[in-house]
């Protein structure tokens, strides 16, 4: 029996930040430099602190989770949650800022898996709130949303499984402090002009606003 494909929200995060790393970090996984080691370092320490508030309060915090979706095992941690009267609210914390409006599509696609799983669970609605520094938001989670999510999820399975390599969502800083973009310009070498690569849809929806 064919055993399901795990996919873990932050892999939805990666996916929407740039297909294409999303496949270098599958498939290749170079090590990670001091300075991305340090900034994660740093982002797990306020992530303690605002957790155990978060724990205070009584959330369920960094509690494990998942959801049957088929072909794919949904499978993660939020940061915290709470349901309450069938009502689910999901934070995650960033140590980045936020768009000047709504929530940046990777945050808010890492969200909404955790908040649909939670939905599979039996709650009613969910809504989702990001903490960037300096300001929160907040999205009810929509039907479109979930649509949203399985799309990245069924294109993510393609790169995982199958080796698609996908779309090449180019930005100037990231491109450049990427580590992987020798190989990354190099395979767009041979790519014909005009093809379409699954992940091009990113490019055009970098923010949700809802
Ligand atoms: S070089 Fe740029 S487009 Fe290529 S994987 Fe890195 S961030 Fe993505």
């Amino acid at each position: 029996m064919k055993t399901k494909t795990i996919v873990r929200p932050s892999e939805l995060r990666t996916y929407a930040y740039c297909p294409r790393l999303y496949f270098f970090e599958t498939h290749i996984a170079l090590k990670r430099g001091f300075r991305e080691k340090l900034r994660l370092a740093l982002g797990r320490v306020s992530h303690i602190v605002i957790e155990f508030i978060a724990r205070i309060r009584g959330y369920n915090v960094e509690e494990p989770m998942e959801a049957d979706l088929g072909k794919v095992l949904l499978k993660g941690r939020p940061d915290y949650y709470k349901v309450i009267h069938g009502r689910a609210i999901v934070f995650e914390i960033k140590t980045s800022r936020g768009p000047s409006k709504g929530i940046w599509l990777g945050d808010a696609l890492q969200a909404i898996a955790y908040a649909t799983i939670l939905l599979k669970r039996g709650a009613r609605e969910a809504v989702i709130a990001l903490d960037y520094r300096g300001s929160r938001r907040i999205l009810r989670v929509s039907g479109d949303h979930v649509a949203m999510l399985f799309k990245t999820i069924d294109e993510v399975r393609l790169v995982k499984e199958w080796g698609v390599i996908p779309f090449p969502d180019r930005g100037l800083y990231k491109c450049l402090r990427c580590r992987y973009a020798g190989i990354c310009y190099a395979i767009d070498r041979d790519v014909p002009e005009g093809l379409e690569e699954p992940g091009s849809w990113v490019k055009g929806s970098k923010v949700i606003t809802g």
